[in-house]
């Protein structure tokens, strides 16, 4: 591990800040990053929580750990935030893969028409996902998907499962089938189980995929030089899809927060579309569980699920017409510039 200071400039030379490479990553100070795009900085807990704010926004950064807080959400980060003599540090290459696409959404989506859902409810036939007592995953993620279905068609979306029986589908024909029909967003839904800590850990995540060059967020640092994936092309549009879905579980169900999350799943990284991977709650926490197995409790993850899509939905059509090429999706790395500011999703 080492530190060595260079000095950069910060936005238009307006702003002369110190920064850090850290293990071949650059790092900013948090400080220096907020003022330059008008948030206020304070310390929740001197030298270890900083908290920069502004009217519609609220992001939380504690040193040494690798999420921010969104605005009440957790999003994973691929590098620590980082302490060097007082000053907080986020890295760069954060800011641009996972800060920035939240705060300024209009930049990174496309203005698109959200027609088509696949869902793929996790394992089936004789992949049983996780097993608790007699309740097999594979069950729950079907009734899940099946309410989903009926939900969002209600609200006018086409919809099509990647099964609607109890039926073994191999990982990579789950996105296929969504590439095959021309899917506008592809949800896979699972239900989690842990063999520790039974008792306490509950709660939703919703995963999206590692942006390149990064690794995932269980991998503990593995894959970082794993090469781009079809998924990466939506990188900043799955991001937000999964933002807004963990948002609104979190905020319905008044679950545990486990955050958004990266991983190169199998199922996430062939999709021409967004695409995310939601874990509804842990089958092995006794309270979670036996609310999973009600419908009546699936049919308000559902409905989350629902309201998460629809602020989805709101912000592709508020996004500026495109001037790019009129292929779907755009290169991973292709950041479009403008200098307005817009509120965080949602708010
Ligand atoms: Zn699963």
């Amino acid at each position: 591990m080492r530190f060595f200071f260079v000095s950069l400039f910060l936005a238009f030379g307006l702003i002369w800040a110190q920064a850090a490479v850290f293990d071949g990553q650059a790092y900013v100070p948090v400080a220096d990053w907020a003022r330059a795009n008008g948030l206020h900085c304070a310390w929740l807990k001197r030298g270890d929580e900083l908290v920069a704010t502004n009217r519609t926004t609220r992001l939380v950064f504690d040193v040494d750990s690798h999420y921010v807080g969104i605005n009440g959400v957790q999003v994973a980060l691929s590098f620590p935030v980082a302490n060097q003599h007082g000053v907080v540090m986020v890295a760069q290459f954060d800011l641009e893969a996972a800060i920035r696409p939240l705060l300024y959404p209009s930049r990174y989506v496309k203005p698109t028409t959200i027609q088509t859902i696949c869902l793929d409810p996790g394992h089936g036939g004789r992949d049983a996902g996780n097993q608790v007592s007699w309740h097999f995953e594979k069950v729950y993620t079907l009734a899940l998907a099946a309410e989903l279905r009926d939900q969002l068609r209600r609200a006018g979306f086409d919809v099509i499962m990647t099964r609607s029986k109890d039926t073994y589908v191999e990982l990579p024909d789950r996105p296929a089938l969504a590439n095959r029909r021309n899917a506008d967003l592809f949800v896979s839904l699972h239900f989690n189980a842990t063999p520790v800590g039974k008792n306490e850990v509950e709660g939703p995540q919703t995963y999206c995929i590692t942006p390149m060059g990064a690794s995932s967020t269980d991998a503990q640092g593995e894959g970082s030089n794993h090469g781009p994936t079809a998924a990466n092309r939506h990188e900043d549009e799955s991001l937000l899809l999964a933002y807004q879905i963990q948002k609104s579980l979190v905020g319905t169900l008044g679950a545990d927060d486990r955050g958004v999350r990266r991983a190169r799943f199998a199922v996430l990284r062939d999709a021409r579309m967004p695409a995310i991977l939601i874990e509804g709650g842990y089958m092995t926490n006794p309270y979670e569980g036996k609310k999973i197995y009600s419908a009546g409790y699936r049919r308000e993850l559902a409905q989350a699920i629902v309201k998460g899509i629809l602020a989805y939905q709101r912000l592709t059509a508020a996004a500026p017409p495109s001037v790019s090429s009129p292929s779907k999706g755009h290169p991973a790395k292709a950041r479009p510039k403008s200098s307005a500011q817009y509120p965080l999703p949602g708010e």
